[in-house]
């Protein structure tokens, strides 16, 4: 039976209800359901859920967990922003109530001249934004990144590994996304010694944790990408180091549910993989690859 554990409704930027979602998850026939809005920040972004609504979220999303019981299992999760001095799952917000696990994603990278501003009353304005439209992520990058090309990448990485050694999360999301805007190799080289051992700064922060990271083909079905994130080399890494994974579609929509899973674990195969995590009510537990 497949699980997803990354899921977006419209308490967030996800195009439906969590009503919609839940009926459709159970119809393709998912054991486990996790939602994973994108929790709220200390400042406005179209696509984070405001923070008074955190409540009325898990209480719609722990009616569905009773309304679907003995069908499919229903968890609440959220998809926390890490920011360096501003937001991070460890965040009092996140410890309180009845969150079944949290995802940590790293999105937004404070911009080179912003580094020194003060934290108190910050904006969207003041990040850069990793996974922006082809043409924003363009004007920021020449913005900020031009003279340094290489900046982006090594703020990026910096502040995976950072996040990680924060912890106080379950399940890293797309690992690399900054790859969504390098096609062609536009920006920085994937392949180039440099970007491997940056990569390698978040792979090695890895051990000796219990995080999960996730195979994540939503790039896939909304992006056109021809592979999940992390790319097949990272996961032969994260295999060598006994890190544990799971495979998420980042559903924004009920037809993503189950999108491009198949590639998702194949994916998990060719880097070694045969077991995937399971995070739910009662801890973890292992399952095949489906
Ligand atoms: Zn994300
Ligand atoms: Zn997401």
């Amino acid at each position: 039976m497949p699980n997803n554990y990354h899921s977006h409704c419209d308490y967030c930027d996800g195009k439906t209800s969590a009503e919609e979602i839940a009926k459709a998850a159970h119809d393709y026939g998912i054991g486990s359901l996790g939602f994973s809005s994108h929790a709220p920040l200390p400042f406005y972004t179209p696509w984070n859920m405001d923070a008074d609504r955190l409540g009325s979220y898990q209480t719609t999303v722990s009616g569905l967990a009773d309304k679907y019981k003995g069908k499919m299992e229903v968890l609440c999760g959220l998809e926390i922003d890490y920011i360096e001095a501003v937001c991070a799952p460890t965040d009092r917000l996140f410890s309180t109530g009845s969150l079944d696990y949290r995802i940590a994603a790293i999105h937004l990278l404070s911009a080179p001249n912003n580094r020194n501003a003060t934290k108190s009353d910050p904006k969207l304005e003041d990040y850069f934004i990793v996974d922006d439209s082809a043409q924003n992520f363009a004007a920021n990058f020449k913005k900020y990144y031009a003279d340094k090309p290489w900046q982006m990448a090594e703020d990026y990485y910096h502040a995976l590994a950072s996040c990680i050694r924060n912890g106080g999360f379950d399940i890293l999301a797309h690992f690399d996304l900054l790859r969504k805007n390098n096609r062609d190799g536009q920006y920085f080289d994937e392949s180039s010694e440099h970007y491997r051992s940056l990569a390698m700064l978040a792979v090695d922060a890895l051990v000796g944790t219990d995080i999960i990271v996730e195979i994540n083909t939503g790039a896939m079905a909304r992006y056109g990408f021809k592979s999940p994130y992390p790319e097949g080399w990272i996961l032969k890494e994260l295999y060598s180091r006994k890190i544990d994974i799971c495979v998420n579609s980042d559903a924004h929509s009920p037809d993503q549910l189950l999108a491009f899973r198949d590639e998702g674990l194949k994916a998990a195969r060719e880097a070694g993989f045969n077991k995937l995590v399971k995070p739910g009510k009662s801890g973890r537990s292992y399952t095949g690859l489906e």
